[in-house]
């Protein structure tokens, strides 16, 4: 096993893995730029090394920089977290080069599934389900007209080296669609430095069901069951709970053994997310990340399992701890991602936090890098803290997470706590009967 870990990020998931690495008795790095030296993740690792300025691209992008952290501090390995450099094939061959062990996939899977159109591609060789759309990248409005009028409007122009929802663009006609795949490519562009798009069929009223996966890089796969991801602003996940409450038992199964096949045909290495819009009874693939997940807790919380422990003992070449048959679903989990914003506007708040206290008690989690005193950065995301509980049933769940979310105490900046209480008092929600388009249709209509 390792003897010390460079953990390449910040904020809550930097404590994350840093408690990984504790419990399984390995030293820690952190990274920071000059506006976190006073973080908690800096704090509480063993070594702490300042790698640049605070802009992002100086600091938690900065490959040279980090890894000459890892020379200096003498680490074994490093994980990326989510965001940053997790989903970089060259910062992970780089690592590799430098003989350092990337806790991450392959860099050749990484790369295959951080273009999309490649990505399909690959899911569609895989036997997954794709959303019908066109078969790889379309480089004018003729050609994405054709699409659109073989599979029908309203149809998606989606980013090949998309994420975060940018360079996406909803078309409902083809009198629009020359001028909104325009501004989906100048998006696009300016986002990741690549234009190229692609069609999708646009889906009614959807739901976003993620599988969880697995891979021992030989051959050996397994999966964690689903989280529900439907509840979006923005194409951007605000709470997601696990099971869904659209599967059943068997669904789960069906569909996770399809997915566990896939992984396993890929011969794919650590910790995965194959992503699906879920629609009438069927699923269709989106895309792969190549990652941990910001809402892997729930998983943690159904499975028992530690997904960044396996994590690490993946990349040091052991074994995955359980079979399939040896993983368990039990009870249900609900996370909410409370973010340093205005609850109304989504303005960005950061700064000083004047009070904090975070809910405890039994089932209750808190994944947060905030303290009292704390000013938070305005350079980085706005997520400050993942409350996740667990309840045996549903019902039980979300009578926790009310109970959880009232006792939460951050004062200073705006937080979108009171959003999340007002979601969760939702007849829509309390029933489980949302798609990706409710939260955005339920905001305008507060609004109004
Ligand atoms: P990104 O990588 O930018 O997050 P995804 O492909 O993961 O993009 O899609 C993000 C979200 O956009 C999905 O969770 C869903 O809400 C919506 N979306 C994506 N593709 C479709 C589609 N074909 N039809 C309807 N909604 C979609």
């Amino acid at each position: 096993m390792f003897g010390k870990v460079l953990i390449a990020n910040r904020g809550e998931i930097a404590l994350r893995i840093h408690r990984a690495c504790r419990e399984m008795g390995i030293r820690t790095v952190a990274v920071h730029s000059t506006a976190d030296a006073d973080a908690m993740h800096v704090r509480l690792a063993d070594e702490a090394i300042c790698i640049g300025p605070p802009s992002a691209t100086d600091s938690y992008l900065n490959i040279p920089a980090i890894i000459s952290a890892a020379e200096i501090a003498q680490a074994d390995a490093i994980h990326p977290g989510y965001g940053f450099l997790s989903e970089n094939a060259r910062f992970a061959e780089i690592v590799e080069k430098h003989k350092i062990v990337w806790i991450g996939p392959d860099p050749e899977h990484i790369r295959k599934m951080g273009d999309k159109v490649e990505a399909k591609r690959t899911a569609a060789a895989l036997g997954l389900p794709l959303v019908p759309g066109s078969d790889g990248p379309v480089n004018t409005p003729e050609e994405a007209i054709a699409v659109a009028n073989e599979i029908g409007y309203p149809v998606l122009v989606k980013a090949a080296s998309g994420g975060g929802g940018r360079g996406m663009k909803v078309i409902p006609d083809a009198a629009s669609l020359p001028s909104l795949m325009a501004q989906a490519k100048a998006e696009a562009k300016a986002a990741f430095g690549d234009d190229t798009v692609y069609i999708e069929k646009y889906l009614n009223e959807p739901r976003h069901i993620e599988f969880q996966v697995f891979g021992d890089g030989k051959g050996g796969a397994i999966h964690l069951g689903e989280r529900d991801c439907s509840l979006q602003r923005r194409h951007q996940k605000v709470l997601e709970e696990a099971p869904s409450p659209a599967l059943n038992g068997d669904q789960r199964a069906e569909m996770g053994e399809i997915v566990r096949q896939a992984v396993a045909k890929l011969k794919y290495r650590g910790a995965g997310t194959m992503e699906f819009l879920y629609e009438d009874g069927k699923f269709y693939f989106i895309e792969m990340n190549t990652r941990l997940q910001v809402e892997h807790p729930v998983t943690e919380a159904v499975t028992g399992i530690d997904l960044v422990r396996e994590q690490i003992r993946v990349a040091a070449g052991l074994p995955l701890s359980v079979t399939q048959e040896q993983v368990r679903f039990e009870g249900h989990a609900i996370e909410c991602r409370i973010n340093a914003e205005d609850p109304l506007t989504f303005a960005p708040s950061p700064g000083r936090v004047t009070d904090f206290h975070a809910p405890g008690g039994l089932h209750v989690r808190v994944d947060s890098a905030l303290y009292d005193g704390y000013r938070i950065p305005p350079y980085y995301d706005s997520l400050i803290a993942k409350l996740i509980v667990y309840g045996s049933t549903r019902n039980e769940a979300l009578m926790r997470l009310r109970r959880a979310l009232e006792e939460f105490v951050i004062h200073g900046p705006k937080t979108t706590i009171p959003l999340q209480q007002a979601i969760i008092e939702a007849p829509e929600f309390i029933d489980g009967e949302y798609s990706i388009k409710w939260l955005e249709r339920w905001l305008a209509s507060r609004a109004a």
